[in-house]
């Protein structure tokens, strides 16, 4: 696996890749690698000739009060990973390089980001939105994989490279999770012993909506209150928003008609944790 960091010498071996007519396969990522990083991985190894993780934890889109200081690292141990799957190149860019001292360009997706995480985290879909499509110009991917995991993050992507005309195909990959049902994420590090057992109820409390569902609540009142009932009972976990929305535009539903997805966020101790869950009405 080659491992790259200027982004010049990444854009023309991807150009090179390209005119090969090579089909070229992205993972972008904040590293400290899990399962779920590894399971888009290794889908984008099975799916394109030509494959590149890259590694960078993007200082746009943290807000001042965030983790961007202690945010988890191991890049040795990352490097290693990536090559186990099999992925072509690792583009490692330094801050400077991303974003040098004359930087002034920015691009924003202006309603999907306005709730839920765009709420809560101010200013953090336009440092995703602004580093991805710089990735995507370095990179020249034909195929970019995103997890469902973050799942406004995914919708904004799609929506960018829908409104910008990019030309890539937006690949989403299932949520994967820890045995207990705990949403794989960098993230988890934070946890205490206690805390981490406290965060089943978050997967727990989707489950307690699904099961509900299936007994006959389907407003989203009802859902949301089974789900906060569930969050409540743990007494580590404080819960910052819960909602139960549309799929596509991710504006709240009065009631589920045939799909809809819970998107949640709580802190539990320092780490704020994010899931989701789809509720789906059986036919
Ligand atoms: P991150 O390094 O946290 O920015 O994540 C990089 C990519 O991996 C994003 O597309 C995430 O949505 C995805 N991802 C993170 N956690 C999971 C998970 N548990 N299952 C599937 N994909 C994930």
């Amino acid at each position: 696996m080659k491992v790259i960091k200027d982004p010049k010498e990444m854009q023309h071996l991807a150009l090179d890749a390209r005119r090969q007519g090579k089909i070229i396969g992205f993972v972008p990522t904040m590293g400290y690698f899990h399962s779920g990083h590894l399971s888009l991985m290794r889908r984008c190894r099975k799916e394109c000739d030509w494959t590149v993780v890259s590694i960078f934890v993007n200082p746009l889109q943290f807000g001042p009060r965030e983790d961007l200081e202690t945010y988890p690292r191991d890049l040795d141990r990352d490097l290693r990973l990536a090559a186990e799957v099999g992925i072509d190149v690792a583009f490692v860019p330094e801050e400077k390089a991303m974003y040098p001292p004359e930087y002034q360009t920015y691009v924003e997706v202006t309603q999907l980001t306005r709730g839920l995480e765009g709420f809560y985290r101010p200013g953090h879909f336009r440092g995703v939105t602004t580093v991805v499509l710089k990735l995507f110009n370095i990179v020249q991917p034909d195929f970019a994989y995103f997890g469902q995991k973050d799942y406004q993050q995914l919708k904004v992507i799609e929506r960018m490279v829908q409104d910008l005309n990019i030309p890539v195909r937006i690949v989403a990959c299932e949520t994967v999770r820890e045995p207990d049902g705990l949403a794989m994420s960098s993230r988890n590090v934070y946890l205490n012993p206690d805390e981490r057992r406290a965060a089943r109820v978050l997967y727990r409390s989707l489950e307690a909506a699904r099961e509900a569902l299936k007994s006959g609540t389907t407003c989203s009142a009802g859902l949301k209150a089974v789900i906060w009932g569930v969050l409540s009972r743990e007494q580590m976990i404080r819960p910052q928003y819960v909602e139960i929305v549309d799929p596509e535009t991710l504006e709240p539903v009065d009631r589920v008609e045939r799909r809809a997805v819970v998107l949640l966020a709580a802190f539990v101790g320092q780490a704020r944790l994010i899931d989701e869950g789809f509720l789906e009405m059986e036919p």
